[in-house]
């Protein structure tokens, strides 16, 4: 039996997780990039994220002082009837005050114009959390995915509507397109970044794919050819650009770039861009219907 309870639990659970735990696939391509830098500033800050990340497991403390917004994907099964969408709401918001208060995590939540904590410092307010959901067949109960989010590498988002062109046309406009959001970040997002890519849809949901795109683990490319061949170039380019860990200097700009697409309207070319900064928090369970969960 899947209750209010149990989703605030396990919340609770996933969120401490993704604040103190960097995924194995980023930890992975940390060291990767500590190993291959030849710049001393840029090993230094690799050296000191890793170290970070080595006393944020131990000591059970988030990895970085801005401890993010409260973001949440939940994936549901389809005709799945014994989920209430109300306990799943109550219980991630819930989840969420509890979290705050006994990892604990920052204050982040604010009004956008009074910049007041409406909701105390609970870190939830006016639609937020904020909750992405998902139907899928064949899941059994349903999955929540943590993703505080920070705030320096949110601030650089990148979003155009650019002029719809053909083929390798469009290939570089949208590479230039990205190429420049990177630039005008530079050292903000705190770099070494993962990159997500939005192309097609509708303006809205060119962002969201850019934010889905931060999910998928480093390394693990786009299924269509080409998408994973302009991946390969474009994080080819970032990284050519020196920017390097936190803006530093360095060939490490980028751990990875995943691009995301959708098809679009004849007359538009959305690109969004969505960074992730080195804590690349998220942490995940699914609960199955019978009240089981399994974290994954
Ligand atoms: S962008 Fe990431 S690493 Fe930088 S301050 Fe924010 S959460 Fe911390």
């Amino acid at each position: 039996m899947i209750t209010k309870e149990l989703i605030k639990k396990v919340t609770v659970n996933i969120l401490r997780r993704a604040e103190t735990t960097l995924p194995s696939d980023v930890k992975e391509a940390l060291v990767r990039a500590y190993e291959c830098e030849e710049n001393e500033i840029a090993k230094v800050q690799l050296e000191a994220m890793l170290e970070n990340v080595k006393l944020g497991e131990t000591m059970q403390r988030p990895l970085c002082q801005d401890t993010g917004i409260p973001l949440f994907y939940v994936t549901l099964g389809s005709g799945n009837g014994n989920v209430n969408l109300n306990d799943i709401e109550s219980g991630i918001r819930e989840g969420v005050k509890e979290a705050t208060e006994i990892i604990p995590l920052r204050p982040n939540v604010v009004d956008a114009i009074t910049r007041e904590r409406e909701g105390g410092e609970a870190n939830v307010g006016d639609r937020m959390p904020y909750i992405d959901y998902k139907i899928e067949t064949g899941i059994d109960g349903l999955e929540i995915t943590a993703f505080p989010k920070g705030g320096g590498s949110e601030n650089v988002s990148a979003f155009a509507m650019l002029a719809p062109k053909l083929g390798a046309e469009a290939e570089k406009e949208i590479k230039k397109f990205v190429l420049e959001a990177v630039l005008n970040a530079a050292g903000k997002p705190c770099p070494p970044t993962i990159i997500g890519v939005g192309i097609g849809g509708s303006a809205d949901m060119a962002m969201r794919l850019a934010k889905a795109a931060l999910l998928r683990p480093v390394c693990v490319r786009n299924k269509n050819a080409r998408i994973a061949r302009i991946e390969e170039e474009l994080l080819e380019a970032v990284n050519n650009t020196g920017i390097g860990p936190m803006g530093l200097g360095g060939k490490t700009t980028a751990l990875d770039l995943h691009i995301e697409t959708a098809a679009t309207h004849i007359t538009s070319l959305p690109v969004a861009i969505n960074f992730q900064c080195w804590a690349a928090r998220k942490a995940a369970a699914k609960i199955y219907s019978s009240g089981s969960v399994e974290y994954l």
